[in-house]
């Protein structure tokens, strides 16, 4: 069986083809990206008008390549999928529109994908069967999510943001310090030489007795810490860079890697997995790694390149729905806030 999916929610355009054995092995023959990060980057942040404009371009190519790449045909995919939310709306339709046009026009079945659901079970694509239950943690541009997984489908939200998502604050606290977008390679690439103990910043919600996050107030704290240390112009030297970067990423992990072990041991699930663009971080993912090996926690992680956006993590949900016998209707719009809990 094969499914073809599109990924176009935010600034990469993406186009996948899943394939599943008699075994029942899922296996993904072409995952291709097309990338809008350099237009961007000038602006400093996605620019929703050129984004779609982007997409349409990209995608006709992109579902080519992915069809070579694959060696299979339009017409021996069995269904078409699309995220059809969370994202930019402009975004969301130009996936969607094309997905459904070849729905249309092959006969076969079309699938909307929640984007979250897709980065929510990217750790397990390389695994065989059912999901195993686990207490997932998704750490990307726009949402932290603390999920309580019981099985495909069956999702319990344990805490979320009350404000930053934590990719958010990554990029914005880079800017503050003057780093290019996307920040959050910059920070960890730049922390690898400083002193994490460097300067003091608050752990924020530590003490709260439920599983959210908040990172505003953290940003501030970077803020108010650039102006102390440089009164007269309040711009950022390069010597504090690293340490500014360091003790800003300890800040943010140290929050995110204990709550995740309370959220596990208070559900007495022992699986953890991590995922969203976040999840690339090394830092992240060796502090998780120490704090799961002292509770006896197994850790999933993701492959890198289906921790940011991809089409392969849409084509794996997909999958699953289509066993599931979940097909979506024409007339299903996009959703820009759709909720996955
Ligand atoms: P969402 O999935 O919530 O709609 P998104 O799709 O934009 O948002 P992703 O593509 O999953 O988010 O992740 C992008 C985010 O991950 C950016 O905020 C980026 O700065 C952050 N990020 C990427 N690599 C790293 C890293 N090594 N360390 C920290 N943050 C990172
Ligand atoms: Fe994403
Ligand atoms: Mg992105």
């Amino acid at each position: 069986m094969l499914i073809l999916a599109i990924e176009s929610s935010c600034d990469e355009t993406a186009v996948a083809i899943i394939h599943r054995d008699e075994s029942g092995e899922p296996k993904i023959l072409a995952s291709e990206i097309s990338s809008q990060i350099d237009i961007h980057r000038k602006w400093g942040g996605v620019v929703p008008e050129l984004a779609s404009r982007n997409h349409s371009l990209a995608l006709s190519p992109l579902i080519q390549q992915a069809l070579e790449n694959a060696e299979v045909g339009i017409q021996d995919i069995d269904a078409f999928a699309a995220t059809s939310g969370p994202g930019l709306a402009s975004s969301l339709l130009v996936g969607n529109t094309a997905a459904k046009a070849l729905s249309v026009a092959t006969g076969k079945p079309y699938i909307a994908v929640n984007h979250m659901e897709g980065h929510l079970i990217s750790p397990f694509l390389q695994d065989q069967g059912e999901l195993p239950a686990n207490i997932a943690l998704i750490v990307s541009g726009g949402h932290t999510l603390l999920i309580h997984m019981k099985s495909f489908g069956d999702y319990e939200l344990l805490g979320t943001t009350l404000d930053d998502a934590a990719g958010e604050a990554f990029d914005k606290v880079a800017k503050m310090i003057g780093l290019p977008y996307p920040g959050g390679p910059e920070i960890e690439k730049a922390a690898k030489s400083g002193n994490p103990a460097a300067f003091a910043l608050p752990r924020s919600m530590m003490k709260e007795p439920n599983f959210n996050f908040s990172f505003s107030g953290l940003k501030t704290a970077v803020l108010y810490t650039i102006s102390d240390l440089n009164p007269d112009d309040g711009a950022v030297k390069p010597e504090q860079v690293a340490d500014l970067c360091a003790s800003f990423q300890a800040a943010v992990i140290e929050v995110l890697v204990k709550k995740t072990i309370k959220a596990a041991r208070k559900s007495g699930v022992n699986k953890i997995s991590l995922s969203g663009g976040v999840s690339c971080n090394r830092t992240l993912q060796q502090e998780l790694q120490k704090a799961c090996d002292n509770a006896r926690i197994e850790l999933h992680l993701c492959q890198p390149a289906l921790s940011t956006d991809n089409a392969a993590m849409i084509a794996f949900v997909a999958l699953h729905k289509y066993l599931a016998g979940e097909f979506s209707s024409l007339d299903q719009g996009i959703d820009p806030n759709q909720k996955l809990v």
